[in-house]
């Protein structure tokens, strides 16, 4: 089973006793389910319903509920996976875990959503209720789903990123995106000596990760000069206006015909000349065809797993820095924390409150990080993971399991 920690890679940096490697070299708890709704006389909604359960010892399984017609199993793990990791990395109390739907999202009325999403909870209520895994927005869901989940459980910490009126975090749906503008910004500053209003970015994926996170650094005042989604590609050199951006997706369904740049295209966005590129749309869109047509001075990953392990070696190659995606992109779950603890608490929280303890987070992660990687002369992504596995061993050892 194909892993993202890899054991020969960490060996000089980590010492990983056997029982932990045993520990970390598979999920705890996978669950494969049907679903199966029907819709009319001869009709059914139908999907596989994957529930991974990565590693458990820091806290309950935390991890998004992915829908898309082609997620496998194999993803679920993946990402359940770098969850472990990204909660370890982070310093918060939470395990990894991951759920996938292989339904797609997009051919599916609200009315039909809420159904699939009541029957899922139904299928899982007894891990839902117990708080063993909570899920949150991920791709092909979002807040309303998580309101769905609320509605049936009706225990407030069983799901999080909820809408803020019905028991969620204000700044939760930007959490991430000001997480990975944050990294960025100390990546800028810290690797490239660059202040942000001279620095020039691109980002590809103009959704919930992407859009805040070009709309965080437009406001810092570095320039956006270019995004994409599916649907294609805008430039501008003067700089993209973000706000508009977003304006057209919500209107048009995609950033294709925005008025504010000239068309180009998803490849071409990858291989723009930018400080700084963010893959904030899906895995391995930076792979072994392309990697060496990067031309970006640095690359911050927004989305979980973008960049191959065959890119990954191409662009260390080629001494372009990647500031891995549990790193980058742990202000979502740093978030999710603050909400569930909110929901077991009763306090209030503001946005500031939130996007403050976000950044604070992140820059003691990023902190550590560019110490074990200058000190160790190591990748950052391989400093990310060491430092996450330290955790993790540290854990196992106070619990007992090693
Ligand atoms: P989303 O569905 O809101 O947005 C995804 C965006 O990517 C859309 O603009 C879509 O058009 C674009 N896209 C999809 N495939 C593409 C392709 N092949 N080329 C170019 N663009 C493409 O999803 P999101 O919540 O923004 O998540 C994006 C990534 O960030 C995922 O990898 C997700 O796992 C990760 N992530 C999300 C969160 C979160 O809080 N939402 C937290 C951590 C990590």
């Amino acid at each position: 089973m194909e892993r993202v920690v890899d054991f020969e890679g960490l060996q000089d940096y980590v010492d990983i006793p056997a029982a932990a490697r045993r520990l970390l070299s598979k999920p705890e708890k996978e669950i494969h389910l049907n679903l199966n709704l029907k819709t009319s006389s001869d009709d059914l909604i139908e999907g596989d319903c994957y529930v991974v359960y990565d590693c458990t010892v820091r806290g309950p399984a935390k991890g998004g509920l992915r829908m898309s017609a082609d997620v496998t199993q194999a993803e679920a793990r993946r990402l359940a996976e770098l969850m472990t990791l990204k909660t370890a990395l982070a310093g918060i109390p939470f395990g990894g875990g991951k759920s996938c739907l292989s339904i797609s999202p997009t051919k599916l009325s609200r009315f039909e959503k809420t159904a699939v999403i009541k029957e899922y909870v139904h299928l899982i209520r007894a891990e839902l209720e117990r708080g063993e895994y909570i899920p949150a927005p991920d791709m092909g869901t979002g807040p309303t789903d998580m309101a769905v989940i609320f509605g049936e459980t009706h225990i407030p910490e069983s799901v999080t990123g909820k809408p803020p009126r019905v028991g969620g975090l204000p700044g939760r749906l930007e959490a991430t995106g000001r997480g990975v503008s944050q990294a960025a910004l100390l990546a800028l500053d810290a690797i490239l000596s660059r202040p942000a209003g001279q620095a020039t970015a691109a980002v590809q994926g103009y959704g919930n990760v992407g859009s805040h996170t070009a709309m965080f650094l437009a406001e810092a005042g570095v320039v956006v000069v270019a995004a994409s989604d599916v649907t294609g590609g805008v430039y501008c050199e003067d700089g993209l206006d973000p706000w508009k951006l977003k304006e057209h997706v919500r209107n048009e369904g995609g950033v294709r015909g925005f008025p504010g740049g000239d068309e180009i295209t998803n490849a071409d966005l990858l291989a723009l000349e930018v400080d700084v590129l963010l893959p904030c749309a899906r895995e391995d869109v930076l792979n072994g065809n392309n990697a060496a047509d990067v031309r970006a001075a640095l690359i911050v990953e927004g989305a979980n797993g973008p960049t191959t392990r065959e890119a990954e070696a191409v662009l260390v190659e080629r001494a372009i820095p990647v500031v891995p995606d549990i790193l980058a992109n742990g202000g979502g779950v740093i978030a999710s924390y603050v909400e569930w603890r909110k929901a077991k608490s009763g306090a209030l929280t503001t946005k500031e409150e939130t996007f403050e303890l976000i950044d604070d987070r992140i820059r003691q992660a990023f902190d550590v990080m560019m110490e074990l990687a200058e000190d160790r002369g190591c990748s950052l992504r391989t400093a990310c993971l060491a430092i996450a596995v330290q955790e993790l061993v540290e854990s196992m050892r106070d619990r007992g399991w090693i």
